[in-house]
């Protein structure tokens, strides 16, 4: 059995693993990462690239169906479905091959196989060739999270899948129920009711898409529903049972009821994956499943940091990531802590909903004295000649001293547009910031400067008394 040392060990290659051991080494540290699967974590394997490969081959056809509107000939004449799993995995063998030549590049050794500790300086890794023992001044747990599975009886019928299996894409179901409407149910009705299945979603909330704004999420679902998902919300679902070559999905909202479909996809939010690492039995804290760590991301043992979904807060890679960077760099010696007020948001539905800072709702809750201003994207020209208006941009900010507080998008690349607006929330940017910031003509970044304008003059340029006192 072969013992090695380091400067600091990591448990996990996804987002934050991989990106803690790139930052580590860059600080000159003797780093090792452990991973049982492959490099990338779920974000690339199985979860946000690959998925966002298949929905913009969706867009593709959207935009395709639509064409001749815009005078383009063209007939959409199906999907290629051994194409589309091609080119998504292509995408996700580019990335993944990336991350390896990086690790490499900076001569990090990855371990393949289950790591779990044996004492607290002491990691044990089953590998294909035998066990390997690392130890380590420092640690990094990045286990990362997995979905999880609601009690309900009938969830573990063949047929009966989570987000992990339906980016696979064995097939195009004629019909699909997909339990929970937050941001995975919300990405693949987007997705399938593109591809051609005929979509429900069954939400237990009252709303869909809770980390969202309820305002954008209200308009979204009322766009989702034109397109002819149906949405059922404030819904139980009970049971699941095999009917036939169907599946009968049955439960109770406004009154009791039964559907068949072929395919029943369970999007119930994710759990820590932290169970196979002896935690608890070297004595590092951990709640529900999540490791606790404090505001510099150090757990109950102060030479073991942890990173990323399994500490919980919003699960997503580039929070992963920004909590990797800033425990390597705290286990070597350095003071960061992570300031959560600007982590942007971003659902790749179509149109996309992007967001950063506080909701309204949040800050209703908050007792913040509050106002907001929006802008629609039918009073913006570029929106108009992508024939794609049907969005908004809604900014929060203090009253009084206007100060950006968050700021919410709904529309064509809004993923794209936050970043700006994730800068002006974590600077304490004002309104008149923005609004006299010069943006190019024709763009949807317009958008957020008129937003601003109508926050700072209290009317915005093209659009008028969109400003509303809370
Ligand atoms: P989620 O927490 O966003 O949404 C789950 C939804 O399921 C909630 O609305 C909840 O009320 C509902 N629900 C729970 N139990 C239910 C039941 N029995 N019946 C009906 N509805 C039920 O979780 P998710 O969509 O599964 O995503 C998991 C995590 O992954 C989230 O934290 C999400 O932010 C993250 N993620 C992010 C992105 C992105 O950033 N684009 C993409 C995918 C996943």
């Amino acid at each position: 059995m072969e013992e090695l040392e380091f400067d600091l060990a990591i448990v996990g290659a996804g987002p934050a693993g991989y990106v803690a051991a790139i930052r580590a080494a860059q600080l000159g540290a003797k780093v090792a990462i452990v991973e049982k699967d492959r490099v990338g974590g779920t974000c690339l394997n199985r979860g946000c690239i690959p998925s966002k490969a298949l929905l913009h081959a969706a867009e593709m056809a959207e935009e395709v169906r639509r064409a001749h509107a815009w005078g383009v000939k063209v007939n959409f004449e199906g999907f290629d479905l051994q194409a589309l799993r091609d080119f998504r995995d292509r995408t996700v063998e580019r990335m993944v091959k990336g991350v390896e030549t990086l690790l490499k590049s900076y001569r990090i050794p990855s371990f393949q196989g289950e790591a779990s500790f044996l004492d607290p300086l002491t990691l044990k890794v089953a590998t294909g060739e035998g066990e390997v023992r690392l130890k380590a001044r420092n640690f990094l747990i990045a286990t990362g999270s997995e979905p999880a599975i609601p009690p309900i009886p009938g969830a573990n019928l063949p047929g009966v899948v989570d987000s992990d299996e339906i980016t696979r894409l064995e097939s195009i179901p004629d019909s699909l129920v997909i339990v929970g409407a937050g941001v995975i149910g919300m990405e693949l009705a987007t997705l399938y009711s593109s591809l051609g299945s005929k979509v429900t979603v069954l939400e237990l909330l009252p709303r869909i898409l809770p980390p969202a704004d309820g305002a954008i999420a209200s308009r979204f679902l009322a766009l989702i529903k034109k397109r002819g998902v149906e949405v059922i919300t404030s819904f139980r679902v009970e049971a699941i049972e095999q009917e036939g070559d169907k599946l009968k999905v049955m439960g109770n909202g406004e009154k009791p009821l039964q559907l068949l479909a072929d395919k029943v996809i369970l999007a119930v939010g994710r759990r820590p994956y932290t169970r196979n690492l002896n935690l608890e039995g070297i004595g590092v804290k951990v709640e529900k499943g999540f490791v606790k760590v404090d505001s510099f991301l150090q757990t109950s043992i102060p030479h073991i940091y942890a990173a990323g979904d399994c500490v919980g807060g919003a699960l997503m890679a580039h929070k992963a990531s920004y909590e990797g960077e800033i425990a390597v760099e705290n286990a070597l010696g350095h003071k960061r802590t992570p300031d959560y007020r600007a982590i942007p948001y971003c659902i790749y539905t179509s149109p996309e909903i992007a967001g950063v800072g506080l909701t309204e709702e949040a800050a209703k809750e908050e007792g913040i004295d509050y106002e907001v201003a929006s802008f629609p994207l039918t009073a913006n020209a570029r929106a108009w000649a992508m024939d794609s208006a049907e969005g908004i941009v809604r900014l929060i900010y203090l009253r009084g001293s206007g100060e950006l507080i968050g700021a919410h998008i709904m529309g064509p690349w809004a993923g794209e547009l936050i970043g700006e607006l994730a800068l002006a929330v974590r600077l304490h940017l004002k309104a008149q910031d923005l609004a006299w910031t010069v943006h190019p003509h024709p763009s949807l970044s317009e958008a957020l400067m008129e937003a601003a304008k109508a926050a700072f003059y209290g009317e915005a340029i093209h659009y008028r008394t969109m400003r509303r006192k809370s």
